[in-house]
């Protein structure tokens, strides 16, 4: 539990993490295996952030991230850590015209498993949102949406990085000029997914996913075929320059537009019911080259980090290694 100096004073955690997504809940880990206090705040209602899964009646969707590969070597184990405790397995390595990929893994039942494994054990509080943050003598302070205020000796931000800004902003934290010029030049793309349920099977071949290099679609997958759906349902993201221009339209029409030209995927198979999510910030477009950004290093900030997927890699891996690289960075800096 965290340090509290009198029954009468705040608790003081050792980390507050805002994200409970793959960058948030993998430093979580090190920095709880490292006998550090920690907790995870997310807005969400679910783990995960763009791991997310939807049901919508017998039908069930990966809508944000559709698997994940491994390059690095601590990643692999990992991945096969995850397999042995039935949370993800390998869903494909070749499709066709590419026959020897790297292996794409999924999470089971849908991708957001794996986000649940690695919250086992952590302190997280779900559909509260950080609506400010700010230093406090040399701790941090975080007021939540539901009032309370928590206190921690150390900062990590994994929210994409243009909220991350704003968090920062809200509470005057001075970023040094040459960070602060590495923040702006993170990029991300959209991306409007669609989830469709379908009276009948798609015509997408095995094994069950397609990416298009060009026109409206980026990707369509077929989330019976992927084991992740009882019945018949297709997931489409739109690509990112059909997404980006159209992100603010609405809705329910730009998901139609979508499933229009996704018709040849869907065979003799008919849209039942669709629903629609726009992901502001799909995958960063540019990437900034550290691992993490220690925000407070050289400074009189308590120690304070960023994270996720802009730092090691724009994908699944590349959060978990850059939530790992900041709690190391984090745990040097509070010994
Ligand atoms: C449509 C789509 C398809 C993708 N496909 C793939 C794929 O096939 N393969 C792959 O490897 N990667 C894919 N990705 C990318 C992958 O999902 C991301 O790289 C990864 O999930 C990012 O993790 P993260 O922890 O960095 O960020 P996030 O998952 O975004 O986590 C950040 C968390 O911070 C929370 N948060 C933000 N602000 C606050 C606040 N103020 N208070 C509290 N909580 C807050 C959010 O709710 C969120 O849960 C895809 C992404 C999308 C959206």
């Amino acid at each position: 539990m965290p340090s509290s100096t009198d029954s009468n004073s705040p608790v003081i955690w050792d980390v507050l993490i805002i994200g409970a997504g793959l960058a948030g809940l993998s430093a979580a880990n090190d920095l709880h295996q490292a006998g550090l206090n920690v907790l995870v705040v997310d807005k969400g209602r679910g783990l995960g952030g763009r791991l997310a899964g939807r049901r919508i009646g017998d039908a069930t969707f990966d809508h944000g991230a559709q698997f994940m590969t491994a390059r690095d070597s601590r990643f692999k184990a990992s991945v096969a850590e995850w397999i042995d405790a039935g949370v993800a397995e390998e869903w494909y390595s070749s499709y066709p015209g590419h026959p020897n990929g790297h292996p794409r893994y999924r999470g089971v039942p849908t991708m957001t498993a794996v986000a649940k494994y690695l919250a086992t054990d952590m302190n997280v509080l779900r559909t509260t949102r950080v609506d400010s943050i700010t230093q406090d003598n040399q701790l941090w302070s975080a007021a939540l949406d539901n009032g309370d205020t928590i206190s921690a000796k150390a900062l990590l931000i994994t929210s994409p990085v243009p909220q991350t800004l704003d968090l920062l902003a809200s509470g005057n934290i001075p970023v040094p000029a040459d960070k602060q010029a590495r923040l702006d030049r993170i990029d991300y793309e959209a991306c409007i997914a669609v989830m469709a349920v379908l009276d009948g099977p798609t015509a997408i071949p095995a094994p069950g996913a397609t990416a298009f290099d060009e026109g409206p679609i980026g990707w369509i997958s077929d989330n019976l075929q992927k084991g992740v759906s009882k019945i018949p349902a297709v997931t489409i993201h739109g690509s990112g320059g059909f997404s980006a221009e159209h992100y603010d339209d609405d809705k329910i029409l730009i998901g139609q537009k979508l499933i229009d030209a996704a018709a040849p995927y869907l065979g003799n198979a008919k849209v039942t019911e669709y629903q629609v999510h726009g992901w502001r910030y799909s995958k960063p477009s540019v990437v900034d080259p550290e691992a993490c950004m220690l925000l407070s290093e050289s400074t009189d900030l308590p120690p304070l980090a960023l994270a996720g997927d802009a730092f090691a890699g724009p994908r699944f891996e590349g959060a978990v290694l850059s939530g790992w690289a900041a709690a190391k960075s984090l745990i040097a800096a509070l010994a």
